[in-house]
């Protein structure tokens, strides 16, 4: 059985994208809050004390629980009467949130929920699918927004249906609702290990469904499953176009592309310093000096996801055989000296699906040694982190000359350009560059401490900016008390 399990806290837009995502498979969709949901407003109209585990637990003798999936609507029948409607009221969602700390209650709808799955083709959404419900299901997605995202779009949903809303109340509810969810004792609100985590905040919902049915497909491509014959059946040209691409490509070409990352991944004498810095499973502009061609294969072996993406010099299409390893690497090619649109398009999609992409602020290589003098950045790199609101990850490679001598790669803090996000990227690019730029300094002086006054060991780095902090608070203490 197909079984797709999503989980995420209240309002990350599970339902709409699980409803999605069933629609385009063709398959059923299951939402397991509205059994909370319905549970909750059984026991309320049945003046139960929803913190009474035996209480509740005698009506769920009584209760006939009962789901229509008729393609459009996830219809919810007690005892026979369909309760689709009141079980969204706003009260219910609390009430839903007290009963479901009862094992008993979950006990009884996990059951149900384990047999649906068993029986059926099937996209779940809840709190605990993919760590209790069905731990073993192979799709395994967490879905997530910043709260103030998830009032602000439950408030229009709610200004839509003519509800009147108070902004401050509903993020306090999602607040508090998260806090429950995720404290409770019996089967919290986790991300388990082997979840892929995907961020809406930024993302439109047709964007997140394409994303997790990219990621299926992934996990497919990884071995023999009844959801590629699901798959097929997507209206989705852009899928399709990507499905058919994927299969086109020879083995030789994964494998020489495989090949090569291993190589420079293995082989090329780098160290990489701070690689915790790094944002892993997450969208980031990723920029560093480029000294040598091989520098970017380092980045993309150790340290860049498998969606990670590299912009680099369309000169590498010319012949055919690169340009397929390329291609398989993650490479973008750019056209240089004008404004290639097609390039930049793919480097907007990838970042808003989640991937890492490499950039080479300043355009070219730069053969000054260790990024002495650095070229004038293109604004490129600000214009990509602002429209898709990506942080910034800023690195720097060092190269030592001496075949024996090992080069050094060091991982900058990431940054945002939030205090830019209020105005139009195109009007504080320039800004938002120099602001880069000033960071890569920064890195730089970083590294001069790292590789030159520390001998390239981290221990004694960090010694020294201990020593270096302290000192600063005690220079200050004194001051004050001057
Ligand atoms: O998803 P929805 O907001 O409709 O869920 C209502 C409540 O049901 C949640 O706040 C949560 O407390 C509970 N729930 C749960 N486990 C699930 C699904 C929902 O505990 N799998």
């Amino acid at each position: 059985m197909i079984n797709i399990a999503i989980d995420g806290p209240s309002g990350a837009g599970k339902s709409t994208i699980a409803k999605t995502i069933s629609k385009k498979l063709n398959i059923m969709y299951l939402d397991t809050g509205a059994m909370y949901r319905a549970v909750a407003l059984y026991a309320l109209e049945n003046g139960a004390d929803l913190s009474d585990s035996e209480a509740i637990g005698e009506l769920l003798n009584n209760i006939d629980l009962t789901f229509i999936d008729n393609g459009t609507e996830n219809a919810v029948c007690i005892n026979g009467r369909d309760v689709s409607k009141e079980i969204r009221r706003h009260e219910i969602s609390k009430s839903a949130s007290e009963v479901s700390k009862l094992s008993k209650v979950r006990d009884f709808l996990v059951e149900m929920q384990r047999k649906i799955a068993a029986e059926n083709d099937v996209v779940l959404d809840g709190r605990d699918i993919t760590s209790n419900v069905l731990p073993n299901a192979k799709y395994k997605f967490y879905l997530t927004a910043t709260a103030e995202e998830r009032a602000r779009r439950r408030c229009s949903e709610l200004k839509e249906k003519g509800q009147d809303v108070d902004y401050q109340k509903v993020l306090q509810d999602i607040v508090d609702r998260d806090y429950n969810d995720m404290n409770r004792q019996i089967a919290p609100l986790v991300k388990t290990e082997d979840s892929i985590e995907i961020d809406s905040t930024s993302l439109a919902q047709e964007q997140v469904a394409d994303l997790i049915l990219t990621h299926i497909k992934e996990i497919d491509g990884k071995s023999v499953c009844p959801v590629n014959t699901a798959v097929a059946r997507l209206q989705d040209k852009e899928i399709q176009a990507v499905a058919k691409k994927t299969k086109r490509k020879s083995i030789f070409i994964r494998g020489f592309a495989a090949f090569v990352k291993w190589v420079m991944g293995g082989l090329w004498h780098t160290k990489i310093y701070f690689k915790d810095n790094f944002i892993k499973n997450s969208k980031a502009v990723v920029i560093c000096n480029h000294y040598s061609a091989l520098d970017p294969c380092v980045i993309i072996s150790r340290l860049l996801g498998k969606n990670g993406k590299v912009m680099m010099k369309n000169e590498i299409t010319k012949n055919k055989f690169i340009a397929s390893v390329a291609d398989e690497l993650g490479c973008i090619p750019v056209k240089r000296g004008e404004a290639d649109l097609n390039a930049v398009k793919k480097v907007l999609s990838a970042l808003n699906h989640n991937s890492q992409v490499l950039i080479f602020p300043e355009g070219t290589r730069n053969k000054n040694e260790n990024f002495k003098e650095m070229l004038p950045f293109k604004a490129g790199v600000a214009t990509f982190a602002l429209k898709t609101k990506s942080p910034v990850v800023p690195m720097m490679y060092y190269k030592k000359t001496g075949i024996f001598k090992r080069n050094k790669l060091v991982v900058g803090e990431p940054f945002w350009l939030d205090e830019f996000y209020a105005q139009k990227p195109s009007e504080v690019k320039d800004v938002a560059t120099d602001y880069i730029r000033a960071k890569m300094v920064d890195l730089r002086k970083e590294v001069d401490l790292l590789v030159e006054k520390c001998k390239g060991s981290k221990k004694k780095y960090l010694k020294y900016k201990r020593l270096q902090s302290k000192e600063l608070y005690e220079n200050a203490n004194n001051r004050s008390q001057e």
